[in-house]
């Protein structure tokens, strides 16, 4: 009996959990170390702020999934890898041993990088936290009376989506409160997007009274406020920090190849540059070949070759290359019930597309839940 051990149950391995157990191989054990035993699907958290989703309805529930799978589920979180005895290691569990592995743990806003963010930030991860931390907090702003300022940090599809949530949430039940969101960004907002897709969006702001701060990176925060470039300061009675990710600090004690910004370094099979017994996907691995943003949608098409691969591993088989597609089709929702689709040079905006989306998303929930 060989072991095969995934670590995180982030979007790819949820694929890899229901094939192997839809087609089990004989001698292979399969392992799911996770952290959380419900886990986010990213596509639809946006819309869960923006009170169109419950808690369950946007989160798989992994036990059920291992057990329907016939997978084994530890909960707990892994905090490095002792590559030589071939073992994962736990926060205050005993370690896993393993055949063969595979990582996909996510990744996490880059907080250390804005003083006080630690302190003062609403984190957007890991996301299980985020829906708890906004349950909590929209139930407070039901009594909350005058001026309320909202800033989310980071112009990505995420802070993006996330902004335009919180407004309309808040709007709803936040009656008694005069609200106003802000968008600050380092950049522009959607770098890497058409520029279709930025005007559609800079456009929603304005008609929706969203504050949109572009080239305007945040500096530090602090208890009511943000200090953004150039030393001004902003009145933030809330601040969700959606930032570029950032990878896990544990790789770099598993001596694993990473690329620059410490995210795991994996080849077209997706296999680690530096050991062929550890694969990794999603947002915490970096394609050196081919090289995408870090989104949900990636880790999604990474799930059939990554199972692939495994599976071909595990018959002693060599693994398969593969290529992730260059464009891809990203629908931001405006938590309005609308929603913005861009893909290549073009942006189109509407209700019928938020149907569109909603469609998707609950469609491949349905297969995992
Ligand atoms: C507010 C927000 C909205 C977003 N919206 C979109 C969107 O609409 N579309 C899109 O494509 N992307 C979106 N993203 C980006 C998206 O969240 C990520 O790209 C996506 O979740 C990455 O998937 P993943 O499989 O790599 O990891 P994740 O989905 O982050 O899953 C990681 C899993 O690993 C577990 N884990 C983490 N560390 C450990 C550990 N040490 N040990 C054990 N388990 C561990 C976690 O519990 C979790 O289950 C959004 C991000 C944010 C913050």
């Amino acid at each position: 009996m060989r072991d095969l051990v995934l670590i995180g149950g982030g979007h790819a391995h949820v694929h890899v959990l229901k094939q192997f157990g839809e087609k089990p191989l004989q001698d292979a054990r399969v392992t799911l170390v996770g952290r959380d035993v419900e886990t986010p699907y990213s596509g639809m958290i946006p819309g869960f702020v923006a009170g169109h989703y419950s808690f369950e309805e946007c989160h798989i529930d992994l036990a059920r999934l291992c057990a329907r799978s016939g997978a084994r589920l530890v909960h707990a979180e892994a905090t490095g890898i002792d590559r030589t005895g071939r073992r994962v290691l736990l926060k205050d569990q005993p370690a896993v041993t393993y055949d063969l592995l595979s990582i996909d743990v996510g990744s996490a806003p880059n907080v250390g990088a804005i003083a006080g963010a630690e302190q003062w930030a609403i984190p957007v991860k890991p996301i299980a936290e985020l829906g708890r931390r906004w349950l909590e907090f929209s139930e407070r702003m039901k009594t909350w009376q005058g001026p309320l300022n909202v800033t989310v940090i980071g112009g990505g599809a995420g802070g993006v989506e996330l902004a335009l949530a919180i407004d309309h949430r808040l709007r709803e039940v936040a009656k008694a409160a005069s609200l106003q969101v802000t968008l600050a960004t380092k950049d522009e907002i959607l770098v890497g997007q058409a520029a279709a897709a930025h005007r559609r969006l800079r456009a929603i702001f304005l008609r929706r009274g969203i504050r949109l701060l572009e080239h305007a990176a945040a500096e530090r925060i602090e208890r009511g406020a943000v200090q953004l470039e150039g030393g001004q300061w902003h009145q933030a009675d809330a601040v969700f920090v959606v930032t570029e990710a950032s990878a896990a600090p544990w790789f770099t004690g598993t001596g694993l190849p990473l690329d620059e910004r410490g995210f795991l370094a994996v080849d077209d099979t997706l296999a680690s540059t530096g050991d062929p017994r550890i694969f990794a996907a999603g947002d915490c691995a970096t394609m050196l070949e081919h090289r995408r943003p870090k989104a949900g949608v990636f880790a999604v098409r990474q799930g059939p070759p990554l199972a692939d691969n495994l599976r071909r591993v595990l018959r002693g088989e060599p693994a398969r290359p593969f290529v992730p597609q260059r464009r891809h089709l990203s629908i931001l929702g405006t938590g309005d019930g609308r929603a913005v689709a861009t893909r290549g040079a073009w942006a189109i905006e509407g209700r019928w597309v938020w149907w569109w989306k909603d469609h998707i998303d609950r469609k491949w929930m349905r297969m995992y839940r």
